[in-house]
C-alpha cells in the first residue's frame, strides 16, 4: 500500500518537502493493508532506499519502529479489545539520510470481533467494595497505568513468544462479563489451567516492570518486553524474581496460586502493546510461535 497519498492532503510546505524527495528516492511503501480486530495485532514493514527513520503515532499513543536485517522499518500495531470498529489511522514521519521529512497516513481498518458473556459468581467481599477497598483499588489502578506507560525504548524480546503454562484455557480472553448478575469489564487476558504452584515462565526476555499483592489480580507481575509491549502474569503464590529484575525467556518468574478475585487456582495472562490490552495468544500467532504446535516453557519449579 502506498503511503504517499496524504501527503497531497498536507499543507503547501509538506507538498514540497513529498515532491522534493520524490524526485531523489522512491517513496516508502508499507507492506501490506494492515487490518486489525478487536484486540488484535499487527507488525508493519516500512520499507524504502532512503529512509533514516520511521516515527509512528495511533490515536495518542507513539508507535516506535525498529530496522529489521533488511534494513527495513518495523513495528508492532495492538487495537484494544473495546476500540471502536472502523476505520483508523497510523500516522508515520519519515526521515530520509538526507534529513528530508515527510508525513503520511496508512489506513487501520479495526474489525469487530464476537466476544461471548460468561457469568459467575465472586464472594461479596470481591463485589461489595467498601471505600477503603475502593480508594486501595483505584492507587493500584494508578501503579499499573504508570508501569504500562514507562516501557523502555529498547525491543528486548526476540521471536518466537512462549507460554507461560501450558496452553489449556479456562476462561478466553474479551469475554464479556457478568459477575454476580451484573455485566462488568470484559476479560482483558486469558485464563490458563494450572494447578496450584505450576511453574510460571517468562514469555520473552524482558525487565520486571512492576510486581506485588494486589486486590483483584492478587500476586502479579508485569514484564516490560520494550518499545510498550508488556506481558502480565496474575494470582500467583509465589515470586522467583524481584522488582527490577531482568529475565530470559521461559525463566520461571513465579509460582501459579489463585490470590486475588479468582473462583479457582489458574493462571491470568494478558498482555498490553502501547496502551492497547491485546490478546496475549496474538504474541504466540503473530510473532514466531504457533497454536498448533505452541513453543512452550521447558522450566521446571525448584
Ligand atoms: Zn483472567
Amino acid at each position: 500500500m502506498k503511503t504517499t497519498g496524504a501527503a497531497a492532503a498536507a499543507c503547501a510546505i509538506g507538498l514540497i518537502f513529498a515532491n522534493a524527495w520524490a524526485e531523489q528516492a522512491p517513496p516508502a511503501f508499507v507492506s501490506k493493508p494492515v487490518e486489525i480486530v478487536q484486540g488484535g495485532i499487527a507488525e508493519l514493514e516500512v520499507a524504502g532506499a532512503d529512509l533514516a527513520a520511521v516515527e509512528g503515532t495511533f490515536g495518542k499513543e507513539k508507535i516506535p519502529f525498529y530496522r529489521n536485517a533488511q534494513g527495513n522499518f518495523m513495528a508492532l500495531l495492538g487495537v484494544d479489545l473495546e476500540a471502536k470498529p472502523g476505520l483508523a489511522t497510523l500516522h508515520l514521519k519519515e526521515t530520509s539520510r538526507g534529513g528530508v521529512k515527510r508525513e503520511s497516513e496508512v489506513p487501520v481498518p479495526i474489525k469487530a470481533k464476537s466476544f461471548p458473556q460468561e457469568n459467575f459468581a465472586v464472594a461479596p467481599e470481591f463485589d461489595q467494595l467498601t471505600p477503603e477497598v475502593l480508594e486501595r483499588v483505584r492507587k493500584e489502578q494508578q501503579q499499573f497505568a504508570r508501569a504500562f506507560s514507562t516501557s523502555v525504548p529498547a525491543r528486548l524480546w526476540k521471536r518466537p513468544f512462549i507460554m507461560p503454562v501450558t496452553m489449556d484455557v479456562s476462561s478466553p480472553f474479551g469475554y464479556r462479563r457478568v459477575i454476580n448478575g451484573t455485566p462488568r469489564a470484559p476479560h482483558t487476558g486469558v485464563d490458563l489451567k494450572a494447578p496450584m504452584a505450576t511453574a510460571v515462565a517468562a514469555a520473552n526476555d524482558g525487565q520486571v516492570a512492576l510486581i506485588g499483592d494486589f486486590f483483584f489480580s492478587g500476586k502479579s507481575i508485569v514484564l516490560d518486553h520494550g518499545g510498550g509491549l508488556y506481558t502480565v502474569y496474575f494470582h500467583l503464590s509465589e515470586f522467583k524474581i524481584e522488582a527490577g529484575s531482568d529475565v530470559h525467556k521461559g525463566d520461571v518468574i513465579g509460582l501459579s496460586g489463585m490470590t486475588g478475585r479468582v473462583t479457582g487456582p489458574h493462571l491470568h495472562w494478558g498482555a498490553r502493546l502501547n496502551g492497547a490490552r491485546i490478546d496475549p495468544f496474538e504474541l504466540i500467532e503473530k510473532l514466531g510461535g504457533n497454536l498448533d504446535k505452541p513453543v512452550r516453557a521447558s522450566a521446571k519449579a525448584d
